[in-house]
């Protein structure tokens, strides 16, 4: 299974769209992997997470085609994650070849009403399927499960457990601490993940509320380790930071790696 990270920040971009902290300026002069846009993800270059107002930059700087991939998961709807008004120029005038792909998102019920509010979308390349939590979905190549996410809590936030041909990805952007119920599921479940990407949105500071830093992931996985959710050989990634909380990717990678984790950046594919 192969997991593309395509934009590794959180909701303002770093650098952030509008700042001049030295972190970002930081950002602006190293560019490279301290350049990071806003939250998507494919999995096997098939299963599109998320759909940011930077999919369209990421179509071009990973080579995605967006009128082969049929199948999106949204976890939830800030706009760094489901920000989807270029689907207005899926169809007529604006794209050739209408028998492309449908695209369906598959999600809670804020990303019907969000696709409702598309203009000129046409309905017919557009599909949308609820996602209840806690139960398996058959979707494309994937067995999917929405999970309960501690985020975004004017609506079902959901973090993801991804199957293919026996292996498993357990993807949890947006959250904080996972809730006990979440945990319990996967317990319930007796099986392990092959790789985990935990939220890392305040890095080297806390982060309390809707998101985690080094310290909360490090005791999350530890958590999850404890129930067999985690195997000693398990890949741990690090993913979705904030300008707010270190210098630059480097010292990411040097306190990721006390820790035990990888650090995500634009465009890396992690193979398990
Ligand atoms: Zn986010
Ligand atoms: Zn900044
Ligand atoms: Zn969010």
């Amino acid at each position: 299974m192969k997991l593309t990270y395509l934009g590794t920040a959180a909701a303002e971009g770093w650098p952030a769209v509008f700042c001049e902290c030295p972190n970002c300026k930081r950002a602006r002069e190293l560019g490279g992997k301290n350049v990071r846009t806003r939250s998507q993800a494919l999995v096997d270059g098939e299963l599109l997470i998320d759909f940011p107002v930077d999919t369209y930059y990421h179509s071009l700087s990973a080579g995605i085609e967006l009128s082969k991939i049929e199948d999106v998961i949204v976890t939830h709807t800030h706009p760094d994650h489901f920000s989807p008004y270029d689907l207005a120029y899926k169809g007529e005038v604006y794209s050739a070849r209408l028998e492309q792909k449908k695209i369906t998102f598959h999600g809670n019920a804020a990303v019907k009403k969000r696709l409702g509010e598309i203009p000129y979308m046409i309905e017919e390349n557009v599909g949308y399927e609820y996602l209840p939590p806690f139960v398996p979905t058959r979707i494309g190549n994937f067995e999917v499960t929405a999970l309960k996410a501690n985020h975004k809590r004017d609506e079902d936030a959901y973090v993801y457990l991804i199957v293919r041909d026996k292996k498993r990805l357990l993807y949890l952007h947006d959250t904080g601490y996972l809730y006990p119920q979440t945990i319990e599921y996967l317990e319930g479940l007796g099986i392990s993940a092959d790789l985990v990407s935990f939220d890392c949105t305040g890095c080297v500071k806390r982060w309390i509320k809707n998101h985690m830093g080094f310290y909360e992931a490090f005791a999350l996985s530890r958590a999850l380790e404890l129930r067999g959710i985690i195997r000693p050989d398990t890949v741990k990634m690090v993913n979705h930071f904030s300008h707010n909380g270190a210098w630059d990717h480097e010292t990411l990678c040097r306190e990721a790696d006390k820790l035990g984790f990888g650090v995500s950046y634009d465009n890396l594919t992690v193979e398990f």
